[in-house]
């Protein structure tokens, strides 16, 4: 039985740069990359759409046509006069990746400022996913907005997922941050955070620490990331520890993250159990990080199963 999925956030143009250090053009962000694995890994009869803001230029319609041609619906994309997509730049030095972003006045910041046009979309929506930089990008006001549709569609019953996804420079204060997130896990059903980021800026000393905290915000369930550790799922019925999946080189850790929540939701989905979801993710992060870039092709994640 199929349903609707709604990923809600920025995505951005990517330049990288080639060995001969020609710039190469992709397309990323974190709700994006999610929305694209969970494309990849979910059955033809669910939908997996994006919501956003993009502007009325080329590189927007670039972007458009690039979802529409993955498999990711646009319908709920509003196009905004004048504006343009956010950009990064991954710099590499001595092989080491840093990130340059242009993205403060880009269209994705008014994504939750037309409020019917954000409910009509939450509507006609089973499962909502968002994050904390889609929280981060929003206005008080705007992020208020979205938070409130979120909340209507936790309390008939959808599911609601969330990943932290913690970002201190997106911020305007470190307090705003720590409201808002703590909002945003209220919002959901299901919170995926990454335990270096949850220690770091939360001062949690476990991962148990993590998912009682989130549990209190009143989030049913809570999936706490930690890289080669594996991630622990905390439910009602206690915590269960699924391990990583050993891989002899990392590649590439970009969308480690992203890949294993989109994965995760397209199996819990479909076969309701947490912590099978949480095996066959693992197994679909490992792949994701032993090759390059944010989006590694559908054909390259092919499971046994
Ligand atoms: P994030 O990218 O959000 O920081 P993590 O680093 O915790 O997330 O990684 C997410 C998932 O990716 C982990 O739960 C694990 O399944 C997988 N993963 C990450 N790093 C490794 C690794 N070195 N070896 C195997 N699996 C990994």
């Amino acid at each position: 039985m199929g349903g609707r999925f709604l990923s809600i956030g920025e995505c951005m143009v990517e330049l990288s740069q080639a060995k001969d250090g020609h710039l190469r053009k992709g397309f990323a962000g974190d709700t994006f990359n999610t929305a694209w694995y969970a494309r990849a890994c979910m059955p033809q009869d669910w939908s997996v759409d994006y919501f956003t803001a993009l502007g009325d230029d080329a590189m927007s319609d670039e972007m458009l046509d690039f979802m529409g041609a993955h498999g990711i619906g646009t319908a709920n994309i509003r196009r905004l006069l004048g504006k343009t997509p956010g950009l990064y730049m991954i710099n590499l030095k001595d092989g080491e990746r840093s990130f340059s972003y242009w993205r403060d006045s880009s269209a994705a910041r008014q994504l939750a400022a037309d409020g019917d046009q954000l409910r009509t979309a939450i509507e006609a929506s089973d499962v909502l996913y968002f994050s904390g930089i889609t929280l981060a990008i929003l206005s008080h006001e705007d992020a208020e907005t979205l938070l409130a549709e979120l909340r209507r569609a936790k309390a008939i019953g959808k599911l609601v997922a969330f990943d932290p996804n913690i970002r201190p420079r997106l911020w305007s204060s470190l307090d705003a941050m720590h409201t808002l997130i703590g909002e945003g896990a209220r919002a959901s059903t299901l919170v995926m955070p990454s335990f270096d980021d949850e220690a770091a800026h939360f001062g949690d000393d476990s991962i148990a620490g993590t998912i009682r905290r989130y549990r209190q915000h009143g989030a049913n369930m809570v999936v706490v990331k930690n890289g080669p550790e594996g991630a622990t799922i905390g439910t009602d019925a206690g915590e269960t520890l699924v391990p990583a999946v050993k891989v002899a080189k990392v590649v590439d850790t970009t969308s480690a993250g992203d890949s294993f929540n989109g994965a995760f939701l397209a199996d819990y989905l479909e076969h309701d159990d947490p912590i099978a979801a949480a095996h066959f993710a693992a197994v679909i992060a490992a792949k994701v990080i032993q090759e390059h870039g944010a989006l590694v092709p559908p054909e390259k994640l092919q499971t046994a199963d």
